[in-house]
């Protein structure tokens, strides 16, 4: 995952400039006087927020307001880049501050989040509606070609220009006003629709008092079930409930059928049960919304809308793309229902195959063609072994080196601190990996940074990794799951995208690319992650220090083609629901329930599989931020499985050429369109058959 930073933008909001900080105390508000000018972070403490903010605000306010009052005639310097200048205090803050509080949290951060959110907002919002600002930006843009910009000025300007367009600046002041009646509308019905899906989902819980029927659960999911039922004042019995961890290995190994059917039925009518949190009217009502707001800003749909912004551009590429998947993926899920049903027939079932059955029986059939043992697994996967793999894998690509460095101040005691150099010996940044769960850290893994690299700004990129692997316990180290160690190199082929970053313009900087093109630095490195030859090199048993043996590295690559029938099938279904709610041209009021099963059926999707995710839970696209965008996730994964294959195809995993062709993908950030820097890497646009072989699905 890669954390959406918070974008400084700017306001017209007054603040009181915060006198009772002095510059002596508040490390924030003076130079880090540290390595690489890291984050002083042993110096500083909760009370030096909030000032910091403050004054960073008003300090951008000023900024701002220095490039409005300007007499001069509007140009990219001192227009576009004064803006990109402006705020540095107010994102050194912010950067520390929200790393911290995703990473390292308390009540009293929590509670500074709180006050700090309503003035970003406000100083967020101030940009929107600053109209002398955007005069001079509309001017720099209009003249564009009178001044001799490069290809990443123009990049800037221009997404400059379209923030405040697409926030409706070029709307006359009639438009503005229902633009605005619309977001407020649009806000409040996702906020409606994910409260009601959180009711829906915590109001249905699985009440188990008979020990039998939990017959099949593996004892780690057993007893999380007694603790839910502790908690619940259910002592003594077993509670699931309809959240993920606890209802899917419910589905996935509860011999119970009849149980199996309950819990899946109260998953997948969730907020649809005609009741006070029903979404099915919130449904219709942002999907009219969504159009409305489309065309108003000139857009036939609210797909074409999002789109225009992504490396896709349009509805007719997802379309394509999603419709090459699902032709090469429907087929190989029946095959897999075959499958399934001849096991629920050898194992005595009289009945015919049913969605509840799918995760129960597939595991039946994984274990007896795969039987992959994952403790057997784990101990070729330490955590340091891994983590060298990463770092081994991007010195054959790259040439650069990662050397730890004791004397940095560090954001947490468990996090280390790597210096990077080049293969020239030069300084590239400062990686901080911070990999063990602890109570003060959020929930998966993901990469961030505290500083992003900046050539106007002078500025070398200081990432971090954030993580929650296995724990090291007693004599044994920490031993990463498959998955786990995939995740390593997930993180870090993030990190790689902000440390590799030779960009001018912060807001272009690393990770600062389109939506559907982010996650393909990261994904790619994945494949290095089970690439055999590389395997070989890292994956070493904790003991013994022998490489990981042929025959698991067999089974490894054998059973990754397991189930993706399924598993695509089930996902590009929703990903094509996602587009037919976002292409409607019309607002008339949408029948829910009708519109999902007409474009499901129209798919062919078969009853043994329901869409990932149904309208009425369809968190994602009603209260996320994937609207039109949940085909996101498998446009990275083609580009991922095309630009590896490019490597493959060279017979050398790290083919010298082409690991200068990706490090130069890397390098330009969001400098330059995603597709264009794509295709100079591949030398061609990219195909969807790498990413149907690695499936198994061709
Ligand atoms: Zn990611």
């Amino acid at each position: 995952m890669k954390k959406i930073t918070y974008l400084i933008c700017l306001a017209s909001l007054m603040i009181q400039a915060c006198q009772s900080v002095t510059n002596q105390t508040n490390p924030f508000l003076k130079e880090f006087d540290t390595p690489h000018g890291v984050p002083p972070f042993h110096l500083i403490q909760n009370s030096h927020y909030l000032p910091a903010f403050k004054e960073g605000i008003r300090q951008q306010q000023q900024e701002i307001k220095a490039i409005t009052d300007n007499t001069e005639a509007p140009t990219f310097a001192n227009t576009v880049e004064a803006l990109e200048k402006s705020g540095q205090l107010l994102n050194k803050v912010a950067a520390v501050f929200f790393n911290l509080q995703a990473a390292h949290t308390n009540d009293s951060m929590q509670a500074i989040a709180e006050e700090v959110a309503p003035l970003l907002s406000e100083h967020t919002d101030g940009i929107n509606l600053n109209e002398k600002l955007f005069e001079r930006i509309k001017t720099v843009y209009e003249n564009k070609d009178k001044e001799n910009l490069s290809t990443e000025q123009l990049l800037v300007l221009e997404k400059y220009y379209k923030d405040f367009v697409r926030g409706g600046a070029n709307l006359s002041e009639k438009e503005k006003e229902r633009l605005k009646q619309i977001n407020g509308e649009l806000s409040i019905l996702a906020l409606k629709f994910g409260n009601n899906l959180l009711k829906e989902t915590n109001n249905y819980q699985l009440v188990i008092e008979n020990e039998q029927d939990l017959s099949g659960l593996p004892e780690g999911v057993i007893s999380t079930a007694a603790e839910t039922a502790k908690e619940a004042g259910m002592e003594g019995k077993w509670v699931f409930t309809l959240h993920n961890p606890s209802i899917m290995p419910f589905l996935q190994y509860a011999d119970n059928r009849a149980l199996r059917e309950e819990i899946y039925k109260a998953y997948t009518t969730r907020g649809n049960h005609n009741n006070e949190y029903d979404n099915k009217v919130i449904i219709s009502q942002l999907v009219a919304l969504r159009l409305e707001k489309a065309q108003l800003l000139g857009f036939p749909d609210y797909a074409s809308y999002v789109l225009e912004q992504n490396m896709a551009k349009n509805p007719a590429n997802v379309y394509e793309l999603c419709n090459k998947i699902w032709e090469a993926a429907l087929p190989v899920a029946k095959k897999e229902a075959q499958k399934l049903q001849s096991m629920i027939t050898r194992t005595g079932g009289k009945f015919k195959l049913q969605p509840w059955d799918w995760r129960y029986y597939a595991e039946k059939v994984k274990q007896a063609e795969y039987g992959l043992d994952e403790n057997e697994l784990r101990q070729y996967f330490p955590l340091d072994k891994v983590r060298e793999g990463a770092f081994y894998t991007a010195n054959k690509l790259y040439g650069i080196t990662f050397s730890q460095r004791t004397d940095l101040p560090l954001p947490h005691p468990d996090a280390i601190a790597y210096e990077v150099k080049g293969a020239d010996g030069k300084h590239i940044g400062i990686f901080y990996a911070d990999y063990f769960p602890r109570p003060s850290k959020g929930q998966g893994a993901w990469m961030d940074a505290f500083r992003s690299e900046s050539g106007l700004l002078g500025m070398t990129p200081v990432i971090t990794n954030v993580c929650n692997f296995t724990k090291p316990t007693g004599e044994t180290p920490s031993l990463l799951t498959f998955e786990e160690a995939q995740t390593l190199f997930h993180e870090f082929g993030h990190a790689l995208h902000g440390l590799l970053s030779q960009v001018d313009y912060p807001s272009v900087a690393g990770t600062n690319v389109v939506h559907d093109f982010v996650e393909l630095p990261s994904q790619i490195m994945e494949n290095w992650a089970a690439d055999p030859e590389v395997l070989k090199v890292y994956a070493r048993h904790y003991k013994t220090g022998e490489p990981i043996p042929q025959h698991l590295i067999d089974k490894l690559q054998k059973s990754s083609h397991f189930n993706q029938g399924f598993a695509t099938t089930e996902f590009m279904a929703a990903a094509l629901l996602d587009m037919a709610y976002h292409t409607v041209s019309t607002t008339d009021p949408i029948d829910v329930e009708k519109f999902e099963k007409q474009t499901l059926d129209k798919l062919g999707l078969i009853p043994e599989i329901t869409v990932r995710y149904r309208s009425t839970y369809f968190s994602h696209i009603f209260d996320g931020g994937y609207s039109a965008g949940y085909y996101a996730y498998t446009w990275a994964e083609v580009l991922d499985a095309d630009a590896f294959e490019a490597f493959k195809e060279t017979g050398d995993v790290f083919n010298p050429e082409k690991a200068e062709g990706f490090h130069r993908i890397l390098a330009k950030g969001g400098s330059e369109e995603a597709m264009k820097l794509y295709t100079a890497f591949r030398g061609k646009e990219p195909s969807i058959e790498p990413l149907l072989k690695r499936r198994g699905l061709k």
